[in-house]
């Protein structure tokens, strides 16, 4: 059993697909064992975001992040990393499976409705980053 860190961004929480895409998670035998809607401060998704701090969409992907509400959540199950890159499919939404959820709900590569971890070390990074133990049960 394995655990990864989701973010539904905020292109998805105002159109208030927060619903819809959880029961994506769900119907992929994903867990929900942590969950809490947030107002991410610059500072948090800058930090959140460090490891493309040179990429020229940077300081466009820092604005959209706190233009609005984010959910963290944790997701657990069987190849939970892996599961929820498939089911959130590829980041630009115009290469993206159908049934996924880029596909059906995201607005370009970078207002694309769901962050997922890409990697062991990076699930239990960024899970830290917003969780503290005892809020995942
Ligand atoms: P995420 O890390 O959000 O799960 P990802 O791993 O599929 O997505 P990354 O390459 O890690 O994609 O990029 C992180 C995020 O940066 C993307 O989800 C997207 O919101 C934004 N992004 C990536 N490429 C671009 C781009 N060319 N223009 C604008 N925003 C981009
Ligand atoms: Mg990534």
């Amino acid at each position: 059993i394995q655990r990864t860190f989701s973010i539904i961004k905020p292109d998805a929480t105002k159109r208030n697909l927060t619903g819809k895409i959880i029961s994506k998670f769900e119907d992929a035998g994903l867990r929900i064992v942590a969950s809490k809607r947030i107002q991410m401060t610059r500072e948090q998704a800058e930090g959140f975001y460090a490891v493309h701090k040179e990429r020229p969409f940077f300081g466009e992907l820092v604005d959209f992040m706190i233009s609005g509400p984010v959910v963290v959540q944790v997701l657990e199950g069987e190849d939970a990393i892996a599961k929820n890159r498939e089911v959130m499919g590829a980041t630009n939404p115009e290469n993206a499976d159908a049934g996924t959820i880029r596909k059906e709900f995201a607005l370009s590569v970078g207002e694309n409705s769901v962050h997922g971890s890409d990697a062991p070390e990076t699930a239990a990074e960024e899970i830290k980053f917003f969780f503290s133990d005892d809020e995942i049960v």
